[in-house]
């Protein structure tokens, strides 16, 4: 396996040296169709744990190079700049978060930043493996919110999926999960085809089981492999459908921001939740940016261009024109997605590489 920088097609030198005229240079982030951003999805690292089929190839992985990684301190950085302009939520991610040596202390030191109304949330997203040793630490050092991804709780099926034998593991983050104070504590499944469609209820029962909420994801043009099929892709419509023959659904309103719809289960406080970006996109009111390990900004997963901060960060780069660049990233995002249209083109970054 080779250890090589990515390259994309199209790379942003730097800061902008004129920004846009109608773009503003103080203020809120905002893109010019008003959505102000409020979250920022900070990809620790690319590497991880185990290699679900949808997300990573199993073998020849182009690992970004060590040196290429953000530091702690660059990353702070960043986290501070876009904080003191209203980026109030920082979610962990990756590659498996878990496996940055600096974990604890990335947590600390992003979860003391203050926006300009107050304290910012730090979220993390986690395959789950190694929670349980950490998790006490992460929760001192102020981790706020926790999403654990979980697409089968069969042993076989869980090996096939992520070609690893770690569900104890995960089972074990999960169990850890659910007896510390983070709630509400949510549980990620990619719903697929032939693979775990027939086992959302137990999903759904097993998260129940843990005082967590399910949320199923339709599967997304995003691996590595570039082998999505949209006929194969498990629908929202479809999840409703499996999940009505054993719970009446009930809609709960007033999403916001968010981009899972929820249901009330049985007229319960039990919930399930389904993030439908294929079928039902959220592009609307999405407030999401996000920063990849080795220092690229995208305003959207799907977005084929990258903004490169690291000539700012390891160049002389002030904070205003880090800021700048924040604003220009921001400026430049679509209105949607494209994943619908016939002329889609997956990015060239897998979602482990991009930041899930
Ligand atoms: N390793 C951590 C984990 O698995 O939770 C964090 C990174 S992972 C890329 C973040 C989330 O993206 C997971 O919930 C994963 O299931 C989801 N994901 C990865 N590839 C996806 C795809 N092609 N479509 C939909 N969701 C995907
Ligand atoms: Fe790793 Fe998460 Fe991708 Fe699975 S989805 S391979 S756990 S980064």
């Amino acid at each position: 396996m080779s250890a090589v920088p990515i390259r994309l097609a199209e790379r942003a030198p730097s800061a902008p040296r004129t920004a846009p005229a109608d773009m503003p240079t103080s203020g809120p982030l905002v893109d010019r169709y008003g959505r102000v951003h409020r979250d920022l999805r900070v990809s620790l690292t690319d590497r991880c744990s185990l290699r679900c089929t949808y997300c990573m190839p199993e073998q020849g992985n182009e690992w970004l190079a060590r040196q290429s990684i953000l530091t702690l301190d660059e990353i702070e950085r960043v986290a501070r700049i876009a904080a003191s302009r209203g980026i109030s939520t920082f979610r962990l991610t990756g590659g498996e978060p878990l496996l940055r040596r600096d974990i604890v202390a990335v947590t600390e030191r992003l979860g003391r930043l203050e926006t300009p109304d107050g304290p910012v949330t730090i979220a993390m997203t986690t395959n789950g493996i190694g929670l349980d040793r950490v998790l006490p630490a992460l929760i001192e050092a102020g981790l706020g919110r926790l999403n654990i991804s979980i697409d089968t709780i069969r042993r076989e099926r869980f090996h096939d999926l992520t070609r690893r034998d770690r569900l104890d593991d995960v089972f074990a983050g999960i169990r850890a999960a659910a007896a510390s104070p983070l709630r509400p504590l949510k549980l990620n499944a990619v719903a697929m085809r032939g693979v775990n469609d027939d086992e959302l209820v137990d999903l759904v029962q097993f998260a129940i089981d843990n005082d967590a909420q399910m949320r199923f994801i339709e599967q997304m043009p995003l691996d590595a492999g570039h082998t999505w099929d949209r006929s194969q892709m498990v629908t929202r419509d479809e999840i409703l459908e499996k999940l009505s023959a054993r719970w009446s659904l009930e809609p709960i309103q007033g999403r916001g921001g968010a981009p899972a719809e929820t249901w009330r289960l049985d007229g319960t406080d039990r919930t399930v939740g389904v993030i439908a970006s294929v079928t039902a996109p959220f592009c609307g009111a999405c407030d999401r940016l996000r920063l990849t390990a080795d220092g690229q900004l995208r305003n959207c997963l799907f977005s084929n261009r990258e903004f490169d901060l690291v000539p700012l960060l390891r160049g002389s780069g002030s904070d205003d024109e880090i800021e700048q660049l924040l604003r220009g990233c921001i400026w430049k995002k679509l209105p949607g997605h494209a994943i619908n249209d016939p002329g889609f083109l997956q990015p060239d970054r897998g979602m482990n590489a991009i930041g899930g």
